[in-house]
């Protein structure tokens, strides 16, 4: 036997690092307005988040609150003592030359999403920093806008857990549906609110001697910039275990670098090599106080925090014995469950049940922003009672029809059974606006 070990199977190991700006009103570190989307350039600007050297810093409190909030809405586990950091490099939408960040000692620790297949993807660390400036490339020009500088940013890190990028969307969706329900960031892909960065990279299986063997992390790891939707998320990740498996496969070692997703060329391009973390040289920020917790603020932030999508789930199902399906449509958007629960307490006077108004809000696509839950209901009470008068209106029509007729319905009964389609006929004369299935249906029943 062979004693070389056989590689029979790679196996994708990624992980993932999201930025989500909050919708504070004011900046990270000065009371500019936050609220920069579609403005005129540089004019949400001062000393602060221009850069200017000696202007001071002052955390937004509500910031580092919402940073927390999220942290506990993730399973975290938030440090008692906690610090800003300097992360140093130079590029131009960086005019202090650091960013304002954490390093060692983030606001969140060790938290987890659970997908819907049970598996946990486990969360390293939350942790809050500032926006930097805009940049944006025409021809040989480069020009930049400083409103988006210093605009609040959580940084959430994961775990290398994900298989795939099934798995790496549905966690997504969650983490964006969790913030949403926070209410602390519109995590808006297109508009740059919500930014994600894979880091993907293939671990061997092999086979020594009939011993099947999962190696440890690779050596390597490719992270991908430059995504601004989930679809391009998939197809990146995607992409990338084809290229690396190619690489792998030829006894190569794929380089360790940033490469960025092309929706054009519909591929990764190499962007930079990767820097290794003490290339920023990270230290304390000296113009901000450490940050500690009480136990009892803790207490009171996640007091503050409504109910998050896993649990408004598991409760929709219990309570209005919906389905798993309904109820996971129904709480996409906290808006539209709200929707549900102030139609069904409606519903309750008239004997409506739950299942009927999620049928309705689910499949009707109901304008929720101009249809009261009220109107709702009233609109399936009413369309009840027509229900009602048609099918007894229907009942009378077929039976006169049916008395009228004797020779066709002797035909019918002798086996002519397409004589139905002339009494159909006859009985759309008297009732035109029925459904032609439906009179047939009533025809047969009554005829049987
Ligand atoms: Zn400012
Ligand atoms: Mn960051």
């Amino acid at each position: 036997m062979n004693n070389e070990p056989l590689t029979i199977n790679y196996e994708p190991v990624i992980g993932l690092q999201v930025h989500v700006e909050l919708k504070t009103k004011s900046k990270m570190f000065c009371s500019c307005s936050a609220d920069y989307f579609g403005q005129k350039p540089n004019t949400h600007t001062c000393p602060v988040c221009l850069g200017s050297p000696g202007a001071l810093p002052v955390p937004n409190g509500k910031a580092i609150d919402w940073c927390v909030m999220i942290g506990l809405a993730l399973n975290c586990k938030i440090a008692n003592f906690s610090k800003f950091d300097r992360k140093n490099y130079f590029y131009p939408d960086l005019p202090k030359g650091y960013q304002i960040s954490q390093y060692d000692q983030p606001f969140c620790l060790k938290g987890f999403i659970t997908l819907s297949n049970g598996k946990k993807i486990g969360i390293t660390r939350v942790h809050m920093e500032e926006d930097t400036a805009k940049l944006t490339h025409q021809g040989e020009n480069s020009l930049i806008d400083f409103n988006r500088s210093g605009v609040p940013l959580v940084e959430i890190v994961t775990e290398p857990d994900f298989e795939n990028a099934k798995e790496v969307i549905e966690y997504l969706k969650k983490l964006q549906q969790i913030v949403r329900y926070l209410d602390v960031s519109d995590a808006d892909m297109e508009k740059g609110n919500m930014r994600l960065e894979p880091n993907i990279s293939l671990r061997e299986i092999t086979m020594n001697n009939e011993l099947l063997t999962i190696n440890n992390l690779p050596k390597y790891k490719v992270e991908v910039k430059n995504i601004n939707s989930f679809r391009f998320a998939e197809k990146a990740i995607e992409y990338e275990i084809r290229r690396q498996t190619e690489i792998l496969s030829e006894n190569k070692t794929p380089v360790q670098e940033t490469r960025g997703w092309d929706e054009d060329k519909q591929k990764t391009v190499s962007q930079r090599i990767k820097e290794e973390a003490n290339d920023y040289r990270y230290f304390p920020e000296p113009d901000i106080p450490p940050i500690r917790f009480t136990q009892n603020q803790i207490r009171q932030l996640a007091d503050q925090m409504p109910e998050l999508p896993d649990a408004k789930l598991a409760r929709l199902i219990k309570e209005y014995n919906l389905s798993k399906y309904d109820a996971e449509i129904l709480t996409r958007e906290k808006e539209m469950t709200d929707y549900f629960e102030e139609a069904v307490k409606v519903g309750k006077t008239f004997k409506i049940n739950p299942k009927q108004i999620a049928n309705t809000v689910i499949n009707k696509k109901i304008d929720m922003n101009n249809i009261l839950p009220a109107e709702l209901v009233k609109n399936i009470v009413n369309f009840k009672k027509t229900d009602d008068i048609d099918e007894n209106k229907l009942q009378e029509i077929t039976d006169k029809v049916i008395k009228e007729n004797q020779k066709a319905i002797n035909d019918y009964k002798s086996g002519k059974v397409q004589v139905i389609g002339f009494l159909i006929v006859k009985v759309k004369q008297h009732f035109p606006t029925a459904d032609s299935n439906q009179i047939k249906t009533a025809l047969e029943k009554q005829l049987k």
